[in-house]
């Protein structure tokens, strides 16, 4: 049975401080949280609205929602969990932050049926999370997981880099600290400079330059290897596209692109493909199935121009529905091997 997300705003609702980059009433498109009412109208249309079985899960995006006051914290999740009681949906996601998480808030929500918290992390580095004026620090990080994982709960980080005083050191940190804490999945969401913002009005001032695109493909593939290969997975990268951002509103700069998360894979295939045609001889053939086609030839199909260039007795592209998805073979004079592109780690979404 398929997942399906019943999403749930609460743009800054609970937040107890502005973070300088944030600003949920444009990312989310929405001006104002739902209200009890509206959570149990939501989940009743969503499983009006198709005959196929569904695996449930209602999500509240957007703010902070171990942070809003005790009565309306109970009052958003009462539908919610009446529907998770009666076998409608079957589990429920908040996202939050790391320092609303107590040993009581977390039994709250298992009880509750929350299966899964998503901690807005952002960076692991207390002098970038200063800046952003976050309002907590990596330890209280390091303290939440925990917890939430004690209470059975399903555990995802999301991590912004390009934050005001980034370094390639607070990138590694950020990347090593988290990862050290075994979450069941992360997002990496490059910073954007939207409108209204903190961080908008030092990028007019000359005080803040974000990512080109170009880097933040790179940090963001170095970030996936690592997260991935232990154990960790990315299920998101980049925001999801929207309507007004995909026409600029509200998007001063940064390296926003509607599918950037296939930038980035595309990148880490062209890093595999590279290093393994470099070591081939004679004619080379590439096997690859249909759905990795656009990652593997790159926008324009760049990459696949460059990679051929690479043996001089050419390669030829063979499309083969056969061939499972993140998995290439490559032929050549001295037989065939395995490229696994991708890791297939799938937990938490
Ligand atoms: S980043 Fe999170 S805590 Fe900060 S303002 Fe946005 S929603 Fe609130």
């Amino acid at each position: 049975m398929r997942n399906a997300i019943i999403p749930l705003f609460i743009p800054h609702d609970g937040c107890p401080y502005r973070c300088t980059f944030c600003n949920q009433w444009r990312i989310t498109g929405t001006q104002t949280g739902v209200t009890p009412a509206q959570v149990a109208e939501t989940i009743a249309a969503y499983r009006r609205s198709t005959t196929r079985p569904y695996r449930w899960e209602v999500a509240f995006y957007g703010g902070s929602f171990t942070a809003l006051a005790p009565a309306r914290m109970r009052a958003l999740l009462a539908p919610a969990t009446a529907a998770w009681q009666a076998g409608e949906i079957d589990s429920i996601r908040i996202s939050t932050r790391p320092d609303a998480i107590t040993e009581e808030i977390a039994a709250e929500l298992y009880t509750a049926g929350v299966r899964t918290v998503e901690l807005g992390v952002q960076s692991m580095d207390d002098t970038v999370l200063r800046l952003a004026k976050r309002g907590h620090t990596a330890t209280d990080v390091e303290r939440a997981v925990p917890i939430l994982r004690a209470h059975e709960m399903a555990v995802g980080v999301q991590l912004l880099p390009g934050l005001m005083g980034e370094t390639r050191r607070t990138l590694a940190r950020t990347v090593r600290r988290a990862a050290a804490l075994q979450p069941d999945f992360a997002r990496i969401y490059p910073v954007l400079v939207m409108a209204d913002t903190e961080l908008a009005a030092d990028y007019l001032r000359g005080r803040y330059q974000p990512l080109s695109m170009q880097t933040a493909v790179c940090i963001a593939a170095w970030w996936r290897s690592y997260l991935q290969a232990r154990g960790i997975a990315v299920i998101r990268m980049g925001l999801q596209a929207t309507a007004a951002l995909d026409a600029g509103d509200g998007l001063l700069a940064g390296p926003y692109h509607p599918a950037f998360g296939e930038l980035v894979i595309s990148r880490l295939y062209g890093q595999q493909l590279r290093h393994a045609l470099r070591r081939t001889t004679g004619a080379v053939t590439v096997v690859l199935s249909p759905r990795d086609a656009s990652k593997v030839y790159g926008l324009g199909g760049r990459q696949r121009r460059e990679l051929g260039a690479l043996c001089p007795d050419g390669v030829t592209w063979r499309i083969d529905t056969a061939q499972p998805q993140g998995r290439l073979r490559l032929y050549d004079a001295g037989g065939v091997r395995e490229i696994i592109a991708e890791r297939a780690v799938k937990r938490g979404d």
